[in-house]
């Protein structure tokens, strides 16, 4: 058995408010904790999408009744929100931009809007951009011209971790996450509902150059969108999979093969992510894996609401056993031992920790 620290997401959608058929902060959090997550960012596309003071708060008091693991919710860049966003960044897990296609509503199609937001947001506080091609081109332009970090969402294609590779060779405060899914399949893999994901499935060739591009990753990042499995094979299939339950074994199975090691999965599931977005350590946290156990993953045995995953059938090698969660155990072997409520805000009564 081998220890590790609890395990951050950056990158999960809850669904609530709005859409709790598919997840809410119970559910996701409950797949979180048997994911070996102990903190994640929730991401702003709900429904309301959480864009100021009203939502944020909505969002804020259904996670501290349910949350299970530790938590923090974006706000969301709209077209008219960027003076009522920056007085609520410290409350905040970040700032999402989403330029380029998603699933729901908020998405800036104008640059002009974007640089008011960089200008506008918290200095000390992260932005998170879902950019593709030329737009992660265009929003790396922004941080330069400001001077300052941006953590560039889910990079999925081979010019982009190029891209990356090459600003941060010139000095650019850019960071960026990779998903499992773009690491382990490719456009070939799925059916044509449940394989829509944004961004899309690529190809072999790009799935090959972000493992070889390594070192430009910084944080492994699950992008968790759950949808049901009547709405990826209904006629308007939504984009996301489920990735809380499924990143940890995949990774430990590429640990296992010698594509990584066990330090290169801790940087990018606990250190990075604890740096970038300026995050507390959590006291007597960690997580305990039977690096050795071989196992099936099957969607009946998964916590989340949503009941599927893209990853059905495949064999991996390494085990959750437990979790420890600021002393408590709140999981173990396949049961979840932490009450509704457990979970902290991580923004709340922090320390400011201001440039
Ligand atoms: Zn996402």
């Amino acid at each position: 058995m081998i220890t590790l620290p609890g395990l951050i997401d950056p990158h999960a959608h809850l669904r609530e408010p709005g859409a709790t058929h598919k997840e809410d902060w119970d559910s996701g959090t409950t797949a979180a904790l048997a994911g070996g997550f102990t903190q994640v960012l929730a991401m702003p596309n709900t429904q309301p999408p959480v864009t100021d003071g009203d939502t944020l708060a909505l969002a804020l008091t259904a996670a501290r009744y349910k949350a299970r693991c530790d938590y923090a919710q974006y706000l969301g860049a709209g077209p008219h929100n960027m003076d009522e966003l920056a007085p609520l960044a410290d409350r905040s897990a970040g700032l999402k931009i989403y330029l380029d296609q998603t699933y729901g509503e908020l998405r800036l199609n104008d640059m002009g809007l974007c640089l008011a937001h960089f200008a506008r947001w918290p200095r000390h506080m992260p932005i998170v951009a879902h950019a593709e091609g030329r737009s992660l081109a265009a929003v790396i332009l922004l941080s330069a011209l400001y001077d300052r970090p941006l953590h560039l969402a889910h990079v999925s294609r081979r010019e982009e971790i190029l891209l990356i590779r090459a600003a941060r060779q010139r000095g650019m405060k850019v960071t960026c996450e990779v998903t499992p899914h773009h690491l382990f399949l490719t456009q070939n893999d799925l059916s044509s509902g449940r394989g829509e994901v944004r961004p899309r499935l690529a190809t072999a060739a790009d799935r090959d150059a972000l493992w070889g591009k390594l070192e430009v990753i910084d944080c492994f990042a699950t992008d968790h969108a759950p949808h049901t499995l009547a709405e990826k094979d209904g006629p308007n299939p939504p984009p996301g999979f489920p990735g809380l339950e499924t990143a940890l074994p995949l990774f430990l199975t590429a640990v296992s093969e010698g594509r990584l090691t066990m330090d290169d999965l801790i940087r990018r599931m606990a250190t990075n992510p604890r740096r970038i977005f300026n995050l507390p350590e959590q006291a007597e946290t960690w997580i305990e894996v039977l690096p050795d156990e071989s196992w099936e993953i099957r969607a009946e045995n998964t916590l989340t609401r949503c009941a599927w995953t893209p990853f059905e059938g495949w064999q991996v090698r390494g085990r959750l056993r437990r979790v420890v969660l600021r002393g408590s155990e709140v999981f173990r072997q396949g049961q979840i031992l932490a009450p509704m409520g457990t979970g902290k805000n991580i923004r709340e009564g922090r320390v400011e920790n201001r440039e």
